[in-house]
């Protein structure tokens, strides 16, 4: 097989609000990474945090792809469909002995089943329960053991990252016992079911890519390569985060005049401005531009503000 055409990326959001513009570009960006080689671009819902999931979000999102000229191959992959999936890969961790049952009730248990946003992660566990439940105290969760070397590994774009486990996070959880699997296990067993070996999102997730590389080793699974795009800002710089909703694209924006926009915006903040002539075009026509001159290389490092 033809090595270009073997890429496979995909785009995976969190249904818990409508598509904003931070996760336009990560749509965008891992689009073109993906299709510039001529690769496969796969859509999964990470909906396992079911108090935040709100119904129909996930068809909003659909829907705003698709308006946008964003069309992904094959079926959707939805999280909240493939339990047996992660119960298999936590079965084998057990057997391998790489987790334990933590009796701990901390705050990074409510947070586990959603992707960890920078300063969620709060203090390091401490490792109370490694050697064992203390007398008295009942199983909350799995946690799974993190190695005392660091984590090294080349992002596409935010180049060398390495992070020692045990002081960003700990032992860190993999399941909650009255609860969902955690992102970190799910988007790991989802990726490799899935043959994506090309994962391109927001620079929010580099400090959690560590945390799945480990789980990738520990299960055996193939690590894809990682490039983690510049975040999109508030006008004042400050985070505009997927949970706020400060700028929403059916909240917004009205896609049939503002879609063309939206997608030359994108490409600009990538650092792939279309010429005049192109940005006036329909989104595909846009995007196929997108596609055809995409230089990875040309994407800055710095979270800004998307519209100038
Ligand atoms: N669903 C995650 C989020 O929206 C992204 C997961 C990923 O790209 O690995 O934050």
């Amino acid at each position: 097989m033809d090595k270009e055409q073997s890429v496979v990326g995909r785009f995976a959001p969190s249904p818990t609000g409508p598509l904003h513009l931070g996760s336009l570009v990560a749509a965008v960006g891992s689009w073109l990474f993906a299709r510039s080689v001529g690769g496969r671009w796969l859509l999964r819902m990470d909906d396992l945090d079911i108090p935040r999931v709100v119904p129909a979000m996930a068809d909003d999102i659909l829907r705003t792809l698709e308006t946008l000229g964003l069309q992904w191959d094959g079926p959707v992959v939805r999280q909240s469909q493939r339990t047996e999936l992660y119960e298999t890969a936590c079965r084998e961790l057990r057997r391998k002995g790489y987790i334990y049952p933590c009796g701990c009730s901390r705050s990074d248990l409510a947070r586990s089943s959603s992707a960890p946003h920078p300063g969620e992660d709060g203090p390091a566990y401490p490792g109370s329960c490694r050697e064992g439940l203390k007398e008295g105290r009942v199983e909350r969760s799995l946690r799974v053991r993190v190695p005392h070397e660091e984590i090294v590994f080349t992002d596409a774009i935010m180049g060398e990252f390495r992070q020692s486990l045990l002081h960003a996070c700990g032992d860190f959880v993999i399941r909650r016992k009255d609860g969902p699997f955690a992102y970190q296990l799910a988007v790991v067993v989802d990726d490799a079911a899935m043959g994506v070996n090309q994962v391109v999102r927001g620079a929010d997730l580099l400090s959690s890519t560590p945390r799945q590389i480990h789980l990738q080793r520990l299960l055996g699974l193939p690590i894809p390569a990682y490039a983690h795009l510049p975040l999109v800002t508030a006008p004042d710089g400050s985070k505009l985060s997927k949970r706020d909703n400060a700028v929403s694209l059916v909240q917004g924006f009205d896609l049939a005049t503002a879609g063309s926009r939206l997608i030359a915006l994108s490409l600009e903040f990538l650092g792939q401005p279309a010429p005049a002539d192109v940005v006036a075009a329909p989104c595909r026509e846009i995007l196929e531009w997108g596609r055809e001159h995409f230089d990875p290389t040309r994407i800055p490092r710095q979270s800004r503000c998307l519209i100038p």
